[in-house]
């Protein structure tokens, strides 16, 4: 089989990607998803605060996931869903198997990576005590109470502060059990401001910032947790812990990129975000394989993720062009055509600076490049999304190059739970190669 453009994922990265590849004229663009529907998490997440940046309007993730679902089989785009990809080759290749289709491989002229991230689970973390029924990853909690209709207790704590669990946290409250308590073991929320204000404050959760669970009670059934606050060095103060009955612990502390094909295949990953590094056209280090939305870095926002598909899909679109006139040549695993595209592209890097954890794209097109691919991107803006390390107050986001700042920004607080985005003038960023551009949170 063939396909110019195949997407990897069908969830809100995957169908912008898709729905972008179409509108830049790819022709034959294939979804494949392993789920029985599409949509990635969304249909499980049913509370509203969905599409407020694209859209201009508050949707449910179903509402938002539906929009696209509708966009893209309007635009002729086909989707094999129940369609697990098993491997991605540096040749382009795809091999995926599902019931309806056996084991197929596709030939393609690009491909887009967003397999999204998965929940850090329970092996993950050291929680000492016994291992009864009762505890859940906060994301298999939703889907048990959204999408099966079954409620996971009656009395629960919840681990972490990220926003799945705080979307819980609220959502079990409307469903009558008592939630105790959010525990998070660093000084400071790992989720959305708004999401502690309309999910806890709102319901007058406690939320005990710098402690963490000690330990874990019950033989069968979880019946209870030991919270204690933590030192300087994470650990638990023993004589400070108390006892908070409960049948139920839900875990939300973090999301993992789903990158084991991505590794598997070669491409370049960034340790700080667990997933690909990207340039600004979304191309990962392997010509001809783009990646989008959480299979890149966890966003907060979806309509964010919905930003790069659309990048990805187009500049994806604008590579299978060229792979189609430029068949694939010499050694397997090469392709003559986009090698030596590659090779004339000239990239710049990006930087985390000061209080910076890390930065998406790590590469950029320089301006002026006259590659097809280029154009999909090479609108005057570059859009750099980065997480602070630490919380501050009353800074200055820095763009600057070889010690020139190209950009300033004030903040009057910054929070690593939220992603943020700055704009550089690409005709403000000096031709000469060699230099990256660095981007800092420093005091005003
Ligand atoms: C509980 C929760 C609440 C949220 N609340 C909000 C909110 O209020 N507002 C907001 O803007 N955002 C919210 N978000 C964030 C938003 O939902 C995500 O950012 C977005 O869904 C990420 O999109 P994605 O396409 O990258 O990944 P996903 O939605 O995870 O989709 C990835 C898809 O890839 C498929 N896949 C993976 N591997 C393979 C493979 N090998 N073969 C085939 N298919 C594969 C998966 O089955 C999945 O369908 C929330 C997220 C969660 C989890």
């Amino acid at each position: 089989m063939r396909a110019d453009v195949a997407v990897i994922g069908g969830g809100p990265a995957g169908l912008a990607a898709a729905v972008a590849a179409k509108r830049a004229g790819a022709e034959r663009v294939v979804v494949i998803e392993r789920d029985v529907r599409l949509g990635g998490i969304l249909p499980q997440c049913i509370h509203t605060g969905f599409g407020l940046k694209w859209f201009g309007e508050e949707l449910t993730g179903p509402e938002y996931a539906a929009r696209f679902v509708d966009e893209a089989a309007s635009a002729g785009v086909e989707f094999m869903l129940e369609t697990m990809v098993l491997e991605v080759t540096q040749d382009r290749r795809v091999a995926a198997v599902s019931p309806h289709h056996g084991f197929v491989v596709l030939q393609c002229g690009a491909i887009i990576l967003a397999m999204g991230c998965r929940e850090r689970p329970r092996g993950a973390l050291v929680l000492p005590g016994t291992r009864p029924v009762g505890i859940f990853t906060a994301g298999t909690a939703q889907r048990l109470v959204n999408i099966e209709g079954v409620l996971p207790g009656r009395q629960a704590v919840i681990l972490g502060s990220g926003d799945v669990g705080l979307i819980m946290a609220r959502r079990l409250t409307l469903e009558g059990v008592k939630v105790q308590a959010v525990v998070e073991i660093m000084t400071y929320p790992g989720g959305l401001a708004r999401n502690i204000q309309q999910c806890l404050r709102d319901f007058d959760i406690p939320l005990y910032l710098g402690h963490t669970i000690s330990r874990i009670h019950g033989r069968d059934r979880l019946e209870g947790v030991s919270v204690a606050p933590v030192d300087d060095a994470k650990v638990p103060i023993a004589s400070a812990e108390w006892f908070i009955p409960c049948d139920t612990l839900l875990l939300s502390v973090g999301l993992i990129p789903e990158n084991e094909l991505s590794a598997a295949c070669g491409i370049e990953l960034d340790p700080a975000t667990g997933g690909p590094v990207v340039t600004d056209e979304m191309e990962t280090s392997v010509p001809g394989i783009f990646a989008c939305g959480n299979v890149v870095h966890v966003h907060d926002l979806v309509d964010h993720v919905t930003e790069d598909g659309m990048v990805a899909g187009a500049a994806a679109a604008a590579r299978a062009r060229v792979a189609a006139r430029t068949p694939v040549l010499g050694e397997a695993g090469k392709d003559a055509g986009l090698e030596s595209l590659q090779a004339i592209r000239t990239t710049g890097e990006i930087r985390p600076g000061r209080n910076v954890r890390y930065v998406v794209p790590q590469r950029f097109v320089r301006h002026g490049d006259a590659v097809p691919a280029a154009a999909a991107a090479a609108a005057r803006t570059l859009t750099i999304s980065l997480r602070p390390s630490e919380p501050a107050e009353n800074v200055v986001l820095e763009v600057s190059i070889a010690g020139r700042v190209l950009r300033r920004q004030r903040k009057q607080k910054v929070r690593p739970g939220e992603m943020m985005q700055v704009n550089v003038d690409r005709l403000a960023i000096p031709s000469e190669k060699g230099d990256a551009l660095t981007v800092s949170i420093v005091e005003r």
